[in-house]
């Protein structure tokens, strides 16, 4: 292809009005999430992941650089997200029960029903269970 193709008008305005928003983070902030020693935290409890796995060692969360891309991995990340919605306090965010009944219904399709239950005792304030989980403790002095 030509390049001058890909430096039209159009491409040159594009590049100008996305090249100008402000980037949110400080430059020293941008350095330490891009450095080579950089510790990945879980995504669940915001524990340092010092090796190379595929859940959380404190609290079993699916993590890793593919987890979530990763066909078979992947059904762990659902099983959690599922589990989420049908256990603790009752969900307040009606944007949540949208995702969560169309996602069941996307995965479960004829389950979606039993699915959608447990969604609505947690909502009574019945959850299947209480999360097992106990919170991770971020140690400030380390
Ligand atoms: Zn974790």
């Amino acid at each position: 292809m030509n390049e001058p193709l890909f430096n039209g008008p159009l491409a040159q305005m594009l590049r100008r009005a996305f090249r100008d928003t402000p980037n949110p983070w400080p430059d020293e902030i941008e350095k330490a999430v891009r450095a080579p020693e950089a510790v990945p935290l879980c995504l669940n409890c915001l524990a340092p992941q010092t090796r190379d796995g595929w859940f959380c060692p404190h609290c079993a969360f699916p993590t890793g650089d593919y987890v979530a891309v990763n066909p078979f991995s992947q059904i762990f990340v659902l099983g959690e997200l599922f589990r989420r919605g049908v256990t603790g306090a009752p969900e307040k965010r009606v944007g949540v029960h949208l995702f969560l009944l169309v996602c069941s219904v996307t995965q479960y399709a004829a389950f979606a029903p039993v699915y959608w239950f447990w969604l609505w005792r947690r909502q009574l304030g019945r959850p299947i269970c209480e999360p097992r989980r106990e919170p991770f403790v971020v140690d400030l002095n380390a």
